[in-house]
């Protein structure tokens, strides 16, 4: 089968199919990564550029490498290094960028739609590495992929996304693909933090975390993305802790062979205690490690996939 999306924009736009491609593609690139010389020249003499306007430490470092395994030159620029400081507009900066004839822009944005914006105006592919409060779609997919490793599907699984929904890019990914998988997927979280007609999305919505944690599969935690909360939505952080972390005590009412996992980065002590960050159902390092094979097969896939060199 064959892949037919230039740009990684969401997983709103991904069929089943493209899923299962993407995560099986994920899957034959994995044993690469255990190698002793973790190289291939799949994709030599392409260029990759890393645009993050955002901070971030797995997802720019794990595009790297993937990018560096499949023998792509992979370029990196932050904002606060790059000419945005001096006042370059997104869009100027993405023509200059062009014309350097990158074949893809991996892109990380504080707005919204801004890989979209890049997509529509640039003749290289697109993947969006986080936009704003709406989509990351690797991180979906990285999540999938540890899924379907751990329990040998996705299908039908019951998985809980607990904590700051309305602000959560993790959240939306997982629920566009987890649903089109054919999972359940509860939301919950502080009443706050929850947008509004979020059910419309085919998700069952908690305000009491105990209702999405009981007889769940995976347990997805997030962190409480103040950077994107224009108030406090929240009295303190200890009765956030209280209500709305996970703990050993909470985690009892999942299935037994229950998984917990975070996108990171982690505020133990907050969302998470450390008791079940660091206890035998967390898989939060198996994501990290899935994420380079996922990103080393979207780079795959929108360089051309079977046409790229082997
Ligand atoms: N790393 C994830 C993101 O970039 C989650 C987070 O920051 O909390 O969205």
């Amino acid at each position: 089968m064959s892949f037919r999306h230039k740009h990684i924009l969401g997983t709103e736009q991904l069929s089943r199919e493209d899923i299962e491609l993407i995560l099986d593609t994920a899957d034959s690139f994995k044993e690469i990564n255990s190698r002793e010389i973790k190289k291939v020249p799949t994709l030599r003499g392409k260029t990759i550029i890393n645009l993050f306007y955002e901070a971030s430490t797995r997802t720019r470092t794990s595009f790297e490498i993937a990018g560096k395994r499949l023998s792509a030159d992979t370029i990196n620029i932050s904002a606060s290094a790059s000419s945005v400081v001096k006042g370059e507009t997104l869009e100027d900066t993405a023509k200059n960028l062009q014309a350097m004839a990158p074949d893809i822009i991996v892109m990380r944005h504080s707005a919204s739609g801004a890989p979209h914006y890049l997509a529509k105006r640039l003749d290289c592919s697109v993947i969006n590495a986080g936009d704003g409060a709406h989509e990351h779609p690797s991180q979906a997919l990285l999540d999938m992929l540890t899924m379907r490793q751990v329990k040998g599907r996705i299908e039908g699984l019951k998985v809980a996304i607990i904590g700051d929904i309305a602000h959560s890019r993790v959240a939306r990914s997982n629920l566009y693909a987890l649903t089109r998988m054919g999972a359940t997927v509860r939301l919950a979280g502080p009443g706050t933090m929850i947008p509004p007609g979020i059910e419309r999305l085919g998700a069952e919505v908690h305000t009491d975390i105990n209702e999405a944690i009981r007889d769940a599969d995976v347990i997805i935690m997030l962190r409480i993305q103040l950077e994107r909360q224009g108030k406090t939505l929240l009295p303190t952080l200890r009765e956030y802790a209280r209500f709305y972390g996970l703990n050993p005590q909470n985690l009892k009412l999942a299935k037994d062979d229950a998984i917990v996992m975070h996108p990171g980065p982690m505020n133990r002590g907050v969302e998470i205690s450390s008791f079940v960050a660091d206890g035998p159902q967390n898989v939060i390092l198996d994501q990290v490690e899935n994420g380079v094979a996922v990103r080393m097969a979207l780079l795959y896939l929108v360089a051309g996939g079977e046409q790229a060199e082997k």
